[in-house]
């Protein structure tokens, strides 16, 4: 397979503009035909209410076709820079040239966003690609398989599913570029891998997102856009808020909002809301029942039912820092709402855990704002707002340290797939007073060197 890519990416098809349109236009017209089909998968494999699907799955990655078809033509040109007047007559342009044959793998909670995304990038810059789907999404992984089939010449891009140990050989094959979207625990290993032939990689891991409410917050709008962003795919976002951290002045009255926008949101019996998704696979059901074990004070839900699938949307408090919940990333429906007393302090606390992927802050207080930005590293920032910074084409979306290396969508998807190649041009005319032997060239340096510098 890989042999048949490399020979294609080498046959330079991939290069022109046109070539990459052709294909970035057929799969958006390959999708739409299949949307229904797409969010019935979804549906089939995380019980995803459509609307929930289609914003964040289907819809997203076609406006991210349309963005970057839009602004391929101004990307793809050759960008001619300065060049020192040393090296006059000489010429200098960057270049932005594919990386080759490039992996991506992608996990079960977004399944078909969090491939097509990367993949889209990589197409834009003319890449030969293999997407590697989770074997936890088996039904999006048989759409997006027949989709690929369906567009792609099997040199060009190829679709593969499977488990660790297939996706561990994968890995230690020679690519051009890994992209990896999944846990920090399977990053680290993908990175030790790839360190081995020097490969380049982009991780997009997961963590622990923050999510500070101060005591200035319109508490209401707050409490709403928490739940959405926690609650959303049933918890299962890489961006969603993981923990929050309430003024304990407004504590109380947060979680009465609380738990009436989760009461509005999916009504007294959240199982049978259609808008309420389920977890991908009983092990989890179980590792988020565990959390509960340990004595936190469940507020409200709890409830979970593990041949459904289903777990309350369910929030607690008095959790204990060493408790599990507290050190893992909770990757499911459970809120955990710890009171603090002093910003300095809760800065202090936060500061010695590892860099989330998201970090949020509900206050109206600007200075206080970009004080916490300043104070905390994140991958991305929500103020007043959860998980829509990680929806626009304009904003780069990457984690930092253990939540990921490196940036995509839009035209930092572009930059991700393509190497930026530096090329010097001159011709056969010009000073040569730079070659030995050099005499006097130091003094006639130091010269320059105090007119130019
Ligand atoms: P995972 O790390 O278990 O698996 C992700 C992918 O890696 C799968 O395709 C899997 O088959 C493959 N894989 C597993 N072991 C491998 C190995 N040793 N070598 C190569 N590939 C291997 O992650 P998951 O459970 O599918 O997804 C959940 C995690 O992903 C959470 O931590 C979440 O925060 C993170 N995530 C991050 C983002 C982001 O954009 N940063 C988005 C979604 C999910």
């Amino acid at each position: 397979m890989l042999e048949s890519l490399k020979s294609f990416y080498q046959s330079g098809k991939t290069l022109p503009e046109d070539f990459r349109r052709l294909y970035l236009e057929g799969l958006r017209r390959e999708i739409f035909k299949r949307e229904d089909d797409i969010l019935h998968s979804l549906y089939s494999d995380l019980g995803k209410p459509a609307a929930e699907a289609y914003a964040s799955e289907v819809s997203f990655v076609l406006s991210e076709i349309k963005y970057i078809l839009k602004n391929l033509h101004r990307w793809m040109k050759p960008q001619k820079v300065k060049t020192p007047l040393m090296f006059w007559p000489a010429k200098s342009t960057v270049l932005p040239s594919p990386k080759g044959v490039v992996l991506i793998l992608g996990p079960w909670n977004y399944p078909f966003q969090l491939l097509m995304a990367p993949f889209i990038g990589a197409l834009a810059a003319g890449n030969c690609a293999v997407l590697k789907s989770s074997r936890y999404a088996p039904s999006t992984s048989k759409i997006m398989e027949e989709i690929v089939k369906n567009c792609f010449e099997p040199g060009h891009c190829w679709f593969v599913s499977g488990d660790e140990e297939g996706a561990r050989k994968l890995v230690e094959q020679n690519w051009d570029h890994i992209f990896f979207t999944g846990s920090t625990e399977t990053g680290r290993k993908i990175m030790l891998k790839a360190a081995e032939s020097l490969t380049p990689v982009t991780l997009e891991l997961g963590g622990k997102n923050p999510c500070i409410v101060f005591d200035d917050a319109d508490i209401k709008i707050s409490a709403e856009r928490i739940a959405w962003g926690k609650f959303f795919n049933a918890g299962q976002t890489c961006i969603a808020p993981d923990t929050v951290y309430c003024s304990q002045n407004i504590k109380e009255k947060f979680i009465e909002y609380l738990r009436d926008t989760v009461t509005r949101f999916y009504g007294v019996s959240p199982e049978k809301s259609p808008d309420y998704g389920r977890i991908v696979n009983s092990q989890h059901v179980k590792r988020l029942a565990s959390y509960l074990e340990n004595g936190c004070g469940v507020i409200s839900g709890g409830r979970y039912d593990e041949e459904s699938l289903y777990f309350e949307p369910t929030i607690i408090d008095d959790v204990s820092e060493s408790a599990a919940i507290m050190k893992e990333e909770i990757f499911g429906p459970i809120l955990p709402v710890i009171g603090f007393k002093h910003t300095d302090d809760l800065i202090t606390e936060l500061g010695k855990k590892p860099s989330p992927l998201a970090l949020y802050i509900f206050s109206r207080n600007k200075k206080l704002q970009k004080k916490i930005m300043q104070a905390l590293t994140s991958g991305s920032v929500g103020i007043n707002e959860t998980i829509k910074q990680g929806a626009s084409h304009h904003l780069p979306f990457g984690g930092i340290g253990e939540s990921g290396t490196g940036m995509y969508h839009g035209k930092a998807s572009f930059d991700c797939f393509t190497h930026f190649k530096s090329v010097l041009s001159s011709g056969f005319t010009g000073p040569g007073f730079h070659y030995p032997p050099y005499g006097k060239t130091v003094n006639l340096l130091k010269k320059a060197a105090r007119i130019f510098y």
